[in-house]
């Protein structure tokens, strides 16, 4: 006999719990089944400060505070020919975790959400028996068990158990690791240090160890299972920032895992999902892999709420199709850029796989807005129909397009856009229009909205006469 659940969510990771309390929360009854048993060590242990406002919104930051996991301030990098002994952040430090203990806190957010968690449940590939209708079977301690579900979630990383074609976004690049004892300070710096075919990180993990990172080609290490160990004590060897961790305890196995940003072709369907890494692996050069599973999933939740309710399932997958290409493009922008800075320095095949140049970004004037002025709306603002999140749904809006807009905005600061602009076909003084009642929301935020417009052109000065 089956058990029975209305969302049954595979993997217990960043995404995964991250999803599942989100659902759990809007009403529905959901499953997660994790294979590990918690704590258990991850890849993925550098989190920078921009993570902070996600685990507000997860309600886990004081706990994650509390959980004595380091907050770098500093890191010791060689790259693109500059040795800089400490870069300081600046403003607040992120968090140096392990993941076993970041992970476990999330699911207990979980399972306190109402989800229920499932450890050491291994789940096999879910079978869709015809809509809304799929069965997951998954192997425990206790024996085998069959779940029943109206949806999937897959948010078991970069593999993916719902299967779909992986679309690798830059040269294949693999990660050689192990976690070292008896190295350095514990809370000493992170240390990024770039090679001739290869990239180095490594960081003092909570539990005492370090873990030293090589990321490298992966025809350089391919054919040498059996050498791998050997390999990586080499390569760590020829590091300059990294050989005297090499000289500690190693405590672990040495381990290799596939590291290219990847993109998953079909994310979404009318009754399933994948979030974090089954959609979007990112490259870890960034260390913006949890955040941006988090970040994904928070908006998955909206996706798969719509979906569940059965309206507006159109919108809800082109948004999300559309958000995940989003974040694809702007983050392997920002990737190629530091592997660019690389390649200027030593323009190996290795860096010029993976290099970009920055893009020109647009630059826009900061012009202040004079009360008098009368504005209109540029010829070249257009409007449309667009999917975007409001409240806990994706709906279809109103929407303005124009060529210095990357996508289509509905709202601005949380007032709709397309109203505003459709009574400026006519001349408008800016005084009426900061105290209309489309942007009622207080003078200087009108005021903002219309400079953003008028500084990017989407409203100009009315012609004279
Ligand atoms: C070498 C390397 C270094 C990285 N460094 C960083 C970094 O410094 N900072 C950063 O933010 N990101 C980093 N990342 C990326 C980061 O690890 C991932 O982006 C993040 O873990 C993705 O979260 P997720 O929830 O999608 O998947 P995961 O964290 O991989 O979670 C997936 C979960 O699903 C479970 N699972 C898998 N299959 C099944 C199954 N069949 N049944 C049940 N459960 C299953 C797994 O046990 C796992 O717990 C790094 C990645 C790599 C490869």
């Amino acid at each position: 006999m089956a058990e029975r659940t209305g969302v049954c969510v595979i993997g217990g990771g960043p995404a995964g719990t991250t999803i599942a309390a989100g659902l759990a929360r809007l009403g529905h009854v959901v499953t997660l089944l994790e294979a590990e048993q918690f704590p258990r060590r991850h890849e993925g242990e550098s989190l920078p400060p921009s993570i902070v406002p996600l685990l507000d919104q997860l309600g886990v930051r004081a706990e994650v505070e509390r959980a004595g996991f380091f907050r770098p301030t500093a890191a010791i990098v060689h790259w693109a020919g500059q040795r800089r002994p400490q870069t300081d952040w600046g403003g607040s430090p992120g968090f140096q975790v392990d993941r076993g203990r970041f992970d476990r806190i999330l699911l207990s957010a979980a399972a306190r959400a109402g989800v229920h968690v499932l450890e050491r449940a291994t789940a096999r590939p879910p079978v869709r028996r015809g809509p809304r209708d799929w069965t997951v079977e998954a192997l425990t301690p206790a024996g085998p068990l069959a779940i029943d579900a109206e949806f999937i979630v897959d948010a078991s990383g970069r593999r993916g158990i719902l299967g779909g074609r992986k679309r690798r976004l830059t040269a294949p690049t693999v990660a050689v690791y192990g976690y070292w004892s008896g190295v350095g300070p514990a809370g000493g710096e992170t240390r990024v240090e770039a090679g001739e075919d290869r990239w180095y990180w490594a960081a003092p993990i909570p539990d005492g160890t370090w873990n030293a990172t090589v990321f490298t080609s992966s025809e350089r290490i391919k054919g040498r299972p059996g050498d791998l160990a050997a390999a990586y004590r080499q390569l760590l060897a020829d590091s300059v920032l990294l050989s005297e961790i090499g000289c500690g305890r190693l405590e672990t196995t040495v381990r290799v895992c596939a590291s290219s940003p990847q993109a998953d072709d079909s994310p979404v369907g009318v009754d399933w999902i994948k979030v974090g890494e089954a959609a979007f692996a990112v490259d870890p050069i960034s260390s913006q892999g949890v955040q941006t599973a988090i970040a994904q999933a928070l908006g998955g939740t909206c996706v798969a709420h719509t979906l569940l309710a059965g309206a507006g399932t159109e919108a809800a997958v082109t948004y999300y199709a559309n958000r995940l290409r989003e974040d694809a493009d702007r983050h392997l922008r920002q990737a190629g850029v530091l592997y660019h800075e690389q390649w200027r320095h030593r323009p190996t095949a290795f860096w010029a796989a993976r290099s970009r140049p920055a893009a020109d970004e647009p630059r826009f004037p900061d012009r202040p807005l004079d009360g008098g002025q009368l504005l209109v709306r540029a010829p070249a603002v257009r409007f449309v129909s667009a999917p975007v999140i409001r409240g806990d749904f994706v709906r279809t809006e109103r929407a303005i397009v124009h060529p210095n807009l990357d996508r289509p905005i509905a709202f601005l600061g949380g007032v709709p856009v397309a109203p505003l602009l459709d009574r400026m076909s006519h001349p408008t003084p800016v005084w009426r229009l900061v105290t209309d009642n489309s942007c009622s929301d207080g003078t200087n935020r009108s005021l903002a909205i219309l400079r953003w417009l008028w500084n990017r052109g989407l409203v100009e000065d009315a012609p004279p006469g």
